[in-house]
């Protein structure tokens, strides 16, 4: 009897001792200043299970009749103007380059991007921190700039969701990743945080504001706005990712999405 208390008790010790390790160890990772904001850790958390009452159809799921259709998501764009769903998770007003705000760079980028699909037929909404509810697209950018504290961190990264229904954003990160390496010759960041994958926009089983399952999403971390060289491009020149992303995109619609 001794013997089984003993040893229930000192289960309880290891799963405490190791649940509070696990919390503190991820409390402790470190998250640059211009990593997007609001990690939903609690949907990343949840296993994998497709269907919520929010989509109870999902199974009849067709794609709206139309032309290509693409959403570019300004990062922290009116990241003041958040619903409550999405406010509790925080709020941040991304990485800043002097004077220059992260969403400014990352608007002039989804603008310059929006003007070159246009010309090739394609239908663009530039959108703000807060995404419409279940917004639909063919393919949906989330545009950010990077930060750190070290001037000399460098390079562009991409990811997609830890969820994805569509099973083509692994796809649409291989793509983007290829033309952005192509177009700016910036070396390619390795380090793809959760704060990526369980990026908020993506988080449709726990937020109406969030992307419709079908939407293949991917987010962009277009370079360091704290890295005097990549700071250069992404102010002065935002024609040159906006070209990159652009080239992603018409090849990505081209290849995998029939009209
Ligand atoms: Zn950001």
């Amino acid at each position: 009897m001794l013997n089984k208390k003993v040893a229930v008790i000192t289960a309880v010790l290891i799963i405490v001792g190791l649940a509070g390790s696990y919390y503190l160890s991820n409390k402790s990772e470190p998250i640059g200043y211009g990593a997007p904001p609001y990690l939903d850790e609690l949907d990343e958390a949840i296993p994998e299970y497709p269907f919520t009452d929010r989509y109870p159809d999902f199974s009849k799921w067709q794609r709206p009749e139309g032309p290509y259709k693409v959403g570019l998501q300004v990062g922290h764009w009116k990241s003041d103007e958040l619903p409550d769903e999405l406010e509790r998770l925080g709020t941040s007003s991304g990485t800043r380059n002097g004077s220059i705000a992260e969403w400014e760079v990352n608007l002039r980028i989804a603008e310059e991007t929006k003007t070159l699909l246009e010309k090739e037929g394609v239908v663009v909404d530039i959108l703000p921190a807060t995404v419409p509810k279940s917004y639909w697209a063919d393919a949906f950018v989330a545009i950010h700039a990077d930060g750190s504290e070290d001037y000399r961190t460098s390079g562009f990264k991409v990811a997609a969701p830890g969820r994805d229904l569509t099973h083509r954003s692994d796809e649409l990160v291989q793509i983007l990743e290829e033309e952005y390496e192509k177009v700016t010759n910036l070396p390619k960041d390795p380090n793809i945080s959760r704060n990526m994958t369980g990026y908020y926009a993506f988080s449709w089983r726990r937020h109406e504001h969030a992307i419709h399952p079908m939407t293949t999403a991917v987010i962009l971390e277009t370079g360091f706005l704290t890295n005097p060289h990549e700071a250069k491009m992404l102010i002065n020149d935002p024609s040159t990712p906006a070209k990159a992303i652009a080239q992603a995109l018409v090849r990505y619609l081209n290849a995998h999405v029939v009209l």
